[in-house]
């Protein structure tokens, strides 16, 4: 990583970037308020040819020690990343609230998920068209026909889109509509879907495998960052222990470590962790209370009929009330729920 001099020019920064191309790395541009860092990515004999220590406008070269580069904390000088994702700010002192359905089933459900959910607070809706089941004769997702009524509940909500991408071949579909992709747990080591995810320049939900250690996360989440797409998100959805009280372990160790790590924005999903509805208020209000950059949660108008995960949907009526609390728990690692 090149350091540069608060004096450099333009024209001085536009000289290092064209000479870390020349060696076959890529130059990566952080223009911070304070410091203006350019990460060379690339093998490292190429790196090392640089020899830029000394040129005009250069500071110092450091090298990036941890093996993901640009995820990590040295690559902003400890700034976190804030993202606005149509008009919807997340990370620094802006927290998100991501509420919807597990999956979308009718355009009645969605919509009327859409506007509640929007009225309370919520600044994203989040609904799956294509759904990784654990069996495969389980219900897989709408598809397009899915993507449809996301679209409708878009327009008529305002609210952002969050949708999972499995499969690559639906990306296009899924682009028309998504303006965050989520990947799923299960997919988080699927490395052509992240260099796909990458290379789309949309803004990406990372959810955390079900037995990954951070670093494995922040890895993965360098395989989006590396087509450079700078826009992802980070997400703690509970791991596998030997626990079998409920579903998953949240592991809420994990957000102000991760804040540590990484300068990118880390949200916490309490619902698939839970697996059950009584559980998500406490673990919500934990993780908010922990630092976390967002919410992503599963909201039902019907949990008792929903076609997935509807043990551990938050009823509608129930939304108000919970959004006002999962305010307060925020406001204690002083972060604002910023209205779309
Ligand atoms: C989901 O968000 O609906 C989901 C399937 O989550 P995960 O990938 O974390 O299991
Ligand atoms: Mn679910």
């Amino acid at each position: 990583m090149i350091v540069m001099k608060s004096t450099a020019t333009e024209e001085q920064i536009r000289h290092v970037i064209e000479r870390v191309e020349s060696v076959g790395a890529r130059a990566h541009l952080s223009q911070g308020e304070e410091v203006t860092l350019i990460g060379a990515i690339g093998d490292r004999e190429h790196v090392a040819r640089l020899g830029l220590e000394g040129a005009p406008g250069v500071e110092n070269v450091v090298p990036i020690l941890k093996p993901y580069k640009l995820a990590s904390t040295q690559l902003r000088h400890g700034e976190h990343t804030v993202l606005e994702i149509a008009g919807s700010k997340i990370g620094g002192s802006n927290f998100a609230l991501i509420a919807g359905p597990c999956t979308v089933e009718t355009h009645a459900q969605t919509l009327a998920t859409a506007v509640a959910v929007r009225d309370a607070g919520a600044t994203m809706l989040r609904g799956g068209a294509y759904k990784p089941r654990t069996s495969p004769y389980a219900f897989q997702g709408l598809g397009l026909e899915g993507l449809r009524m996301l679209a409708d509940a878009k327009a008529q909500s305002g609210l952002p889109i969050v949708t999972e991408l499995m499969d690559t071949r639906d990306l296009d579909a899924i682009l028309e509509v998504a303006d965050v992709i989520q990947i799923g747990a299960r997919n988080m080591q699927n490395y052509p879907l992240l260099a796909e995810v990458g290379r789309a320049g949309r803004p990406v939900l990372l959810k955390r495998g079900l037995s990954s250690t951070l670093e494995e996360l922040l890895m993965a989440a360098e395989y989006v960052l590396k087509e450079g797409n700078e826009a992802v998100i980070l997400c703690e959805r509970g791991i596998r222990t030997f626990e079998t009280a409920y579903r998953f372990t949240l592991d809420l160790t994990a957000i102000p470590v991760l804040k540590e790590l990484t300068h990118l924005p880390v949200v916490v999903d309490p619902s698939h962790a839970a697996g059950r509805r009584s559980l998500v208020t406490p673990l919500s209000l934990a993780a908010a209370a922990a630092g976390a950059d967002g919410i992503i949660v599963e909201v039902h108008p019907n949990p008792e009929e929903a076609i997935c995960d509807g043990p551990q949907a938050l009823y509608l009526e129930d939304f108000p009330g919970y959004v006002e609390q999962v305010k307060r728990a925020a406001a204690v690692a002083g972060k604002v729920l910023a209205a779309v």
